[in-house]
C-alpha cells in the first residue's frame, strides 16, 4: 500500500488510546536519546499505564498471529513475519520484548494500516492476558519446558494456564506440536475434540523428559513417540503437517523441499510451525518457506563474524532444552567450545539446570567454561566427564583459543554481552548455510 493511501495513524482510535500512542511514542524517543536502550519496554509500559485495553484497540480489525512456547518463538515468529510480508505490511515484535508490555510497544510503534497483520512473539507466562487482549486468528504453541526455576512457574502450572487461555480464545486456530505431550495437554484442555487444531509432527525430542502423563499422572501406557495414556486417553494427536529433515509435509500432501540459511532441524520444525500458521490466513505453505530461507540471523543467534582474527559461531541457549538444542547442532569433534553462564535476573539467578544439560556429548572437545558463574559451569564439566579451562571472559578465551571455527554458547545475558562486543568489532561474514539433513 502506498503511503499516499494509508488511513492516518490513530484516527479510528478512542481519545484515551491515540494519548497513549502518543506518550508511548514519545517515551520510546526519549529513551532512544538518553541511551537508556530501545524504549520497548518502558513505551509499552507507559502506554498502558494509560489505557489498559490498548492492545485491544491497535489489534481490532488485524489478523493476529501469537507464537509461544519455551523455544524457538523468536525464530518462528521472524518466519511468520517473513511469510505474511509476502502478501502483506506486518507488525512485528522483533527487538524480543515479549511480555505484554513489548506488544503494546510494537503495535504503538507501528505506523502501518491497523488493518496489516500481526505477528507476536508472547512469552508463555504472558500468553493468556494477550490472548485476552486480542482476538487472534491463529495461536501457535512451540512447547513447554522448565525456563528460570527462580521465578518461572512449574510447566504443569503453564499447561493450566494455557487451557483455560485457549478455552477463552474459541475463535482462534491453533497450530501445536504434536511432539510435545505438554503442548497437547493444554490444547486438548481446551479443544478435547480438537476442533480448529492444526498439529505438527516437528519430531521433538522433549516428549522423552515427561515421563508421566501430565493430566492425570500415570506412567504412559505407550512411550514417546508414539505416547499414549492407558488411564485418561491422552495420546499424540495425528499430525496434519511434519517437519522431516530438510522437508515439510502439508495436509494437502505437498511436500516441499526446505533450504534455510539457519542451522538445525530444529529450525526445520520452527519453518513448519510457521507454515502452518501462514496457512491459516491463506499464504501458501511454498511461500512461508521460501520467505523463511531468507532469514539468516536471529538478534544475533547463529550468528557467525571474526574477532581478533578467530573466527566465532554465536548460540544461543536459554534453558535446559535450548542448551540441549544448540549442542545438538554443534559438529562433532570440531573446534573449540566457549561456554558462558551467567546468573542475572533475566538468565535467572538458579543455575541448578546446569545439571539437566548433556554436556557429556562434548567429551573430547577443547572446552573452556566462561561467565560469571564459570565455577559453577566448571563443577558440571567435571562431573560429565568433560576436560576444561576456566576463564570468565568469554570473548577472551576465544582470542586466546585462536582458530577458525570457535564455537560460543551462552545463556542469555552472556550472550547479550558478546555478541555486543563482537558486532562492535566487526562485519559479519558469510552467514552460516546447513545442508539438508542436519
Ligand atoms: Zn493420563
Amino acid at each position: 500500500m502506498r503511503s499516499s493511501e494509508r488511513p492516518p495513524a490513530g484516527t479510528a482510535l478512542p481519545q484515551r488510546a491515540r494519548i497513549a500512542v502518543l506518550a508511548g511514542r514519545v517515551t520510546a524517543m526519549v529513551s532512544r536519546l538518553t541511551r537508556r536502550g530501545g524504549g520497548m519496554t518502558i513505551s509499552g509500559h507507559v502506554a498502558l499505564w494509560l489505557d489498559p485495553a490498548l492492545i485491544t484497540h491497535l489489534t481490532r480489525g488485524r489478523p493476529v498471529v501469537v507464537v509461544s512456547g519455551t523455544n524457538g518463538k523468536t525464530t518462528t515468529t521472524r518466519f511468520v513475519a517473513a511469510g505474511l510480508r509476502a502478501r502483506h505490511q506486518v507488525v512485528t515484535n522483533d527487538s524480543g520484548a515479549n511480555l505484554v508490555s513489548g506488544v503494546a510497544a510494537a503495535l504503538l510503534a507501528s505506523t502501518d494500516p491497523r488493518t496489516c497483520p500481526a505477528a507476536l512473539e508472547v512469552d508463555e507466562f504472558a500468553l493468556p492476558a494477550v490472548l485476552r487482549a486480542t482476538e487472534a486468528s491463529v495461536v501457535v504453541l512451540l512447547n513447554l519446558s522448565r525456563d528460570q526455576l527462580d521465578r518461572g512457574s512449574e510447566v504443569s502450572a503453564h499447561v493450566r494456564r494455557w487451557a483455560t487461555a485457549l478455552a477463552a480464545a474459541p475463535t482462534a486456530v491453533v497450530v501445536a506440536n504434536a511432539d510435545d505431550p505438554l503442548v497437547c495437554a493444554a490444547v486438548l484442555g481446551a479443544r478435547p475434540d480438537g476442533t480448529a487444531v492444526r498439529w505438527v509432527a516437528t519430531g521433538s525430542r522433549r516428549g522423552v523428559d515427561v515421563p508421566l502423563c501430565p493430566r492425570c499422572q500415570a506412567a504412559w501406557a505407550t512411550p514417546w513417540p508414539m505416547w499414549a495414556c492407558g488411564a485418561c486417553g491422552l495420546a499424540r494427536p495425528t499430525p496434519a503437517w511434519t517437519a522431516h529433515e530438510g522437508r515439510v509435509t502439508g495436509p494437502g500432501g505437498e511436500d516441499i523441499a526446505v533450504q534455510l540459511a539457519l542451522p538445525g532441524q530444529v529450525n526445520v520444525a520452527n519453518a513448519a510451525m510457521a507454515a502452518a500458521a501462514c496457512d491459516v490466513l491463506s499464504v501458501p505453505p511454498s511461500v512461508t518457506l521460501a520467505a523463511a530461507s531468507s532469514v539468516d540471523e536471529v538478534a544475533g543467534r547463529y550468528l557467525r563474524t571474526t574477532y581478533d582474527g578467530v573466527g566465532v559461531r554465536l548460540l544461543l541457549g536459554k534453558n535446559p532444552a535450548g542448551w540441549t538444542e544448540v549442542l545438538d547442532l554443534i559438529e562433532p569433534g570440531a573446534g573449540p567450545v566457549v561456554l558462558a553462564v551467567n546468573a542475572g535476573v533475566a538468565d535467572g539467578v538458579d543455575v541448578s539446570w546446569l545439571w539437566d544439560v548433556p554436556f557429556e556429548q562434548l567429551r573430547g572437545r577443547r572446552v573452556v567454561a566462561t561467565g560469571e558463574r564459570s565455577e559453577d559451569l566448571s563443577v558440571r564439566l567435571h562431573y560429565a566427564g568433560v576436560e576444561h579451562e576456566r576463564e570468565v571472559d568469554p570473548v577472551r578465551a576465544a582470542v586466546r583459543l585462536g582458530g577458525a571455527d570457535c564455537e560460543i554458547v551462552a545463556n542469555y545475558t552472556a550472550f547479550t554481552q558478546v555478541r555486543a562486543r563482537l558486532r562492535a568489532s566487526h562485519r559479519p561474514r558469510t552467514p552460516y548455510v546447513t545442508t539438508a539433513g542436519r
